[in-house]
């Protein structure tokens, strides 16, 4: 079946997984043979679909997937996906044994935690966990010494648990400033000293420690952002030692094109008003797949040129002042390449003041995703079918 034979609205994502597979390479080559990649699909693998993205980023040659939360993980179980998956959020001990019958790894910081689940786990089970240690960024993590020896000598005591890994997690490796990184790995180097027994797993870094600190490795990394293609931050985007391609554009197409007259209005509220003759386009897209109503003013790119977004954006569409009668039909490009032209998350996420992870997240499951793979498209992501 033909891309657009599965799915009947034009608007879409394309995701290139050539891209995920060459930023995975890339870091690879970097960080050397020794260290793995632990590949982060989290949050539908940051709005690219967990699926194609997990499934290239593991024959691309990472070894480990990881998730927010065991429903991510038990989706992908679903999906078929039968490599280690690591949950980094939170779990309840009452799920402990089904994650562990789903082969699926937790993160856990308290005793308390440890104490509960085990009268969950039944006789011969395994589940394997990441102990998380709070370093600085003070979200989730145990914190002393004392704390991550007790919990280390009460999972000894159990024959259901094993400890897979130890990490942490940095608050500013995104930053030009090293010193609350240098501070954190201190902390965290020290409390991996206090174990009796090394795990198998140890890692810190995500995606720009990765590609700046040599330092910061260990045994795996969790990469996730510049798997995608995307600088950590715009403050370290021009001193990366590889070179990201990012994976991720978005397209509409113009469903309807009118020439307005001096004075008539667009949209809700009918805040816009055409100065003169103006020509319009409509746009299938709106803040429901994700364009926020703060995306008005922006611009986006038509036959390789930049036009405004004019008027409200509505739930499921929204309008642009054309130069010229452009025919119904025509390709319009929200994020990615026309041409010589370029719209980059970057840019979309400066309008919004954010950051390009919020952006690609929150393309939303209504618009479907393009597979590509060798300058073909593969296959289609449309959750409503
Ligand atoms: C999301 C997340 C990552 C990935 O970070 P990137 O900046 O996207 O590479 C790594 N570790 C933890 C604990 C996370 O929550």
């Amino acid at each position: 079946m033909k891309a657009n034979e599965q799915f009947h609205r034009d608007t879409w994502v394309d995701v290139n997984l050539d891209a995920i597979r060459h930023n995975i390479q890339q870091v690879s080559q970097l960080i050397g043979p020794e260290v793995a990649v632990m590949a982060v699909v989290k949050a539908n693998a940051y709005g690219h679909g967990y699926v194609q993205v997990a499934n290239t980023a593991l024959s691309s040659g990472a070894t480990h997937l990881a998730v927010a939360f065991i429903d991510e993980a038990l989706f992908l179980r679903k999906q078929g996906i039968l490599a280690p998956v690591v949950v980094l959020g939170a779990s309840r001990p009452a799920d402990a044994e089904l994650a562990a019958e789903h082969n699926i790894q937790l993160t856990i910081y308290s005793k308390e935690w440890v104490l509960e689940a085990k009268d969950y786990l039944t006789r011969g089970s395994n589940l394997r966990v990441h102990l998380k240690c709070d370093t600085g960024m003070g979200r989730l993590g145990i914190k002393t010494a004392q704390e991550l020896k007790e919990i280390e000598r009460v999972i000894a005591g159990t024959a259901v648990i094993s400890i897979e890994g130890i990490y942490t997690h940095f608050a500013t490796a995104d930053e030009l400033d090293k010193s609350y990184t240098d501070h954190q790995m201190e902390t965290f180097s020290s409390l991996v000293a206090e174990l009796n027994e090394k795990p198998p797993l140890v890692h810190a870094s995500n995606s720009a420690a990765s590609l700046q600190r040599k330092d910061s490795l260990f045994t795996i990394i969790r990469f996730g952002i510049s798997m995608y293609g995307l600088s950590p931050s715009d403050e370290i985007a021009h001193r990366l030692p590889v070179e990201l391609i990012p994976a991720l554009s978005l397209h509409t197409t113009i469903v309807q094109i009118k020439k307005l007259q001096r004075g008539e209005k667009i949209s809700y509220g009918a805040t816009y008003e055409a100065s003169g003759e103006e020509w319009i386009g409509t746009l299938p897209i709106g803040y429901a797949d994700g364009w926020i109503r703060k995306m008005q003013g922006f611009e986006v790119l038509v036959d390789g040129l930049r036009v405004p977004i004019v008027g409200r954006i509505c739930m499921d569409q929204c309008m642009i002042k054309l130069p010229a009668a452009y025919p119904q039909g025509t390709k319009v490009t929200l994020i990615g390449r026309q041409g010589d032209s370029e719209i980059k998350i970057d840019e979309v996420a400066a309008y919004l003041d954010t950051i390009h992870y919020e952006v690609t997240c929150a393309i939303s499951a209504r618009v479907p995703r393009v597979y590509w793979k060798d300058g073909r498209s593969i296959s289609v992501l449309n959750t409503l079918i």
